[in-house]
């Protein structure tokens, strides 16, 4: 069997996705590998100066990046209490792009990712960022759902 070295799971805090970040634990345990745990800021669409002046813009980009600081800090403590080899990392663009980006970039061999996210479209099979994910990646990719464990 493979021997994974590096996995990288992305995290939008959601149920599904703490389902998967779970799973990805309990992999990068068994695989003895560092675990890469990834959140992506959604790039919010550029209306700068075009509602509102610049410095409104540039203050929630900085608050919207210090509280996913912090979800991903409180992420962290309370996860990883006893597995010392992981880095978290938060990106901002597009999710799809930057979990595939991001998990070339550090040399994952495996992405781990919950099928469905936030938008709680649970009636399909895949939410959009899986779906994007699973058709371009061409590392492997790992879903799970809420129900798997
Ligand atoms: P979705 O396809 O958006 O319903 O989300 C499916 C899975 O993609 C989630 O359970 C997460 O594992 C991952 N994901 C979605 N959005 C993000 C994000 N902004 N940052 C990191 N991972 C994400």
């Amino acid at each position: 069997m493979k021997n994974f070295s590096t996995v990288l799971v992305a995290v939008d805090f959601s149920d599904s996705s703490d389902n998967a970040f779970q799973m990805a634990l309990s992999m990068a345990r068994s695989f003895s590998a560092k675990l890469l745990i990834l959140h992506v800021i959604n790039e919010p669409v550029d209306l700068r100066g075009f509602y509102v002046p610049h410095i409104s813009f540039e203050k929630l980009e900085e608050e919207i990046e210090d509280g996913a600081k912090k979800m991903m800090e409180s992420f962290c403590r309370r996860n990883m209490v006893d597995y010392d080899d992981y880095d978290c990392l938060i990106v901002a663009g597009l999710p799809y792009e930057q979990i595939i980006g991001q998990a070339q970039e550090k040399s994952a061999d495996l992405i781990v990712l919950g099928t469905h996210g936030r938008t709680g479209l649970d009636h399909v099979l895949f939410g959009s960022t899986a779906e994007k994910v699973v058709r371009k990646s061409k590392l492997p990719v790992l879903t799970v759902s809420l129900e798997d464990s």
